[in-house]
């Protein structure tokens, strides 16, 4: 499994960017990705949340690595960034409130 980057290199990260694209690079390639690649993603983690919130959440970090990757460093990058970490902070938000409607529902 080669790098994507092209660098004759083996593959040793792979980020599930989703439509079956998987970024798939090697560790030099992977440090030298610009500094905001692993701030960028921190918050679009999402193995942390329960089952039902990951599904919710996945996809937007599926798409932050795919932005990160096909556009290099700019400010509407950094802009198209935030705004879809607040977009799934969103999307999270009305699972949770639709969670604990239907549990409230559930209990009358
Ligand atoms: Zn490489």
């Amino acid at each position: 499994m080669k790098c994507e980057n092209k660098c004759g290199q083996n593959a040793v990260f792979e980020f599930d960017c989703g439509d079956d694209f998987i970024l798939k690079l090697c560790s030099e390639c992977r440090a030298n990705l610009d500094d905001g690649f692993s701030e960028a993603l921190q918050f679009f983690d999402y193995k942390h949340l329960p089952k039902d919130l990951q599904k919710i959440s996945e996809p937007f970090s599926k798409l932050a690595i795919r932005m990160i990757w096909m556009f290099s460093d700019s400010y509407q990058r950094e802009m198209g960034l935030q705004k879809l970490l607040e977009a799934k902070d969103c999307a999270v938000r009305c699972a949770i409130m639709q969670r604990d409607y239907s549990i409230n529902e559930e209990l009358n």
